[in-house]
C-alpha cells in the first residue's frame, strides 16, 4: 500500500481530503499479513469477498454474520467463522480485539420492496456500523470499509428514465431514500468523521445494485435481476408463461456484477481516497429490457403482467463514474448480458 496525502480540496458542499494514487491490482496482497475481519459474511456480497481475499492468500480472515452457518451462502473453510450480533457494542469489541482490516458489510436490507416496507429496522443498522467504528478505533484498527448504496443520492434527480448518472457529490443537499439511504448517509458522515477525528482510514464504496450467484432471490429481500431471473425460472418449470413486473417496466437502473463489485472494492480498500466513491456499472436499462435480456438467456417469451400498485422505487438511476475512472483508472466493465447469464444459471439450478 503506497498511502500518500498530497491535497486537500473543497467541492460544492463538503471538504474532502484527495489522495494520489498508486496502486496496482497486485497490491491486493499487502493484507496478507493482515487480520482481516469482514462483517455480514454471511450475505451475498461477504461471501464472495472472503472467497477473494483467500484466494489472494490473506491468511487471517474472520468471518462474522448474525445469522446461523446453515443460512449463510458461503462458508469459507479457511476462515474463522463466527456468529455474533454487531449491533451490540460488546460484540463488536470482542470480534475487533485483534484486527488489523474491518470491511463492514452487515446490514438489515433488502431490494425496494424490503426497504420501503422496514424504514425502521433499515435504520437501526445504524448501530452496527456505529459499534464496528467505535471498537476499530479502541482496537488500533488500520483500515475500516463501509459499503455504502446508490440510495444515498438526492430523490429529485431520479425522476426520469433518462438520469445522466448520479455524481458523488449529488448526495448533498441531503435528501435520500426515506429510511435505508438516509442510515447509509449518516453512517458515510461517521465514517468520515472517525477519520477526521480519531485517525481511522476509512473507505466508503456508494454500490449500485449488485447482482450475481450466490445472492438472495426469493423471501422478499430480492432485488429486481435475482427475482426476475427466479420468475423466469418458476415460470418455465411451472408452464405458466406469464411474468409479473413492478410498475410499468420503464423504470431505469443500473446494475453491477458482483465480480467487478469485489474488484472495485479491494482497489479502493488499498488505494488512498476517503471520499465516498461509486461503484456501479453505468450500462442503464429498463425493466423491461432487463426481462428481455433474461427471456433471452432463458429461451422464452413470457406474457408480461404489470403491477402498477408494487414498490417501485426512483424512476431513473445510473452510476456517473468519471471520478473512479480518474482515481482508480478503472470502472466496472463486465456487461449485464454476461452477468446475467452466470445468474440466471445459478437461480434455475436452485429449483432443481
Ligand atoms: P445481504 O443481506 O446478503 O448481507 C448482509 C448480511 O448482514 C446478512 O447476512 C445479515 O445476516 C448480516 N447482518 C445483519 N444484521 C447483522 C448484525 N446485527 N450482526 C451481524 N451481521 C448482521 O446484503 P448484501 O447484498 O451482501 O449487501 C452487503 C452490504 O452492501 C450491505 O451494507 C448493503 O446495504 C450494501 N449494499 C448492497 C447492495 C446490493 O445491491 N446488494 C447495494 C448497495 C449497498
Amino acid at each position: 500500500m503506497n498511502l500518500k496525502q498530497n491535497s486537500v480540496t473543497a467541492d460544492s458542499q463538503l471538504l474532502y481530503i484527495s489522495w494520489s494514487v498508486d496502486i496496482r491490482i497486485d497490491s491486493m496482497n499487502s493484507f496478507e499479513n493482515r487480520h482481516v475481519v469482514v462483517a455480514g459474511a454471511g450475505g451475498f456480497i461477504g461471501g464472495w469477498l472472503i472467497a477473494e481475499l483467500i484466494r489472494l492468500g490473506c491468511s487471517r480472515v474472520t468471518a462474522i454474520d448474525l445469522k446461523p452457518l446453515n443460512l449463510w451462502y458461503q462458508v469459507h473453510s479457511e476462515a474463522a467463522n463466527q456468529v455474533a450480533d454487531l449491533s451490540s457494542l460488546s460484540d463488536c469489541r470482542e470480534v475487533l480485539r485483534h484486527a488489523d482490516v474491518v470491511f463492514n458489510l452487515a446490514a438489515d436490507m433488502g431490494g425496494m420492496g424490503f426497504i420501503e416496507m422496514n424504514k425502521a429496522a433499515c435504520m437501526l443498522t445504524v448501530l452496527i456500523n456505529t459499534h464496528l467504528l467505535k471498537a476499530s478505533v479502541e482496537s488500533g484498527v488500520e483500515r475500516f470499509f463501509f459499503a455504502s448504496s446508490a440510495c444515498v443520492y438526492r430523490g429529485d434527480l431520479q425522476d426520469s428514465p433518462d438520469n445522466p448518472g448520479l455524481r458523488e457529490s449529488d448526495a448533498y443537499p441531503a435528501a435520500p431514500e426515506d429510511g435505508y439511504g438516509w442510515e447509509k448517509l449518516f453512517s458515510e458522515r461517521m465514517c468520515r468523521h472517525f477519520f477526521e477525528d480519531y485517525g481511522l482510514q476509512t473507505r466508503v464504496a456508494r454500490y449500485h445494485n449488485v447482482y450475481g450467484p450466490h445472492g438472495t432471490f426469493r423471501g422478499g429481500r430480492e432485488k429486481a435481476p435475482a427475482a426476475i431471473c427466479r420468475k423466469v425460472s418458476e415460470a418455465i418449470r411451472s408452464g405458466s408463461n406469464e411474468i409479473s413486473i413492478w410498475g410499468d417496466g420503464e423504470q431505469t437502473r443500473s446494475f453491477t456484477y458482483i465480480d467487478d463489485t469485489i474488484r472495485g472494492t479491494m482497489l479502493l480498500m488499498l488505494s488512498d481516497i476517503s471520499e465516498p466513491l461509486n461503484i456501479g456499472s453505468s450500462q442503464m436499462v429498463t425493466i423491461n429490457q432487463l426481462v428481455s435480456m433474461v427471456e433471452n438467456i432463458a429461451g422464452v417469451q413470457l406474457n408480461r403482467i404489470y403491477e402498477m400498485d408494487a414498490p417501485k422505487g426512483v424512476r431513473g438511476r445510473n452510476s456517473e463514474n468519471s471520478k473512479i475512472l480518474e482515481l482508480l483508472d478503472w470502472e466496472p466493465n463486465i456487461s449485464l448480458e454476461t452477468g446475467l447469464e452466470k445468474t440466471y444459471a445459478w437461480i434455475y439450478s436452485q429449483f432443481s
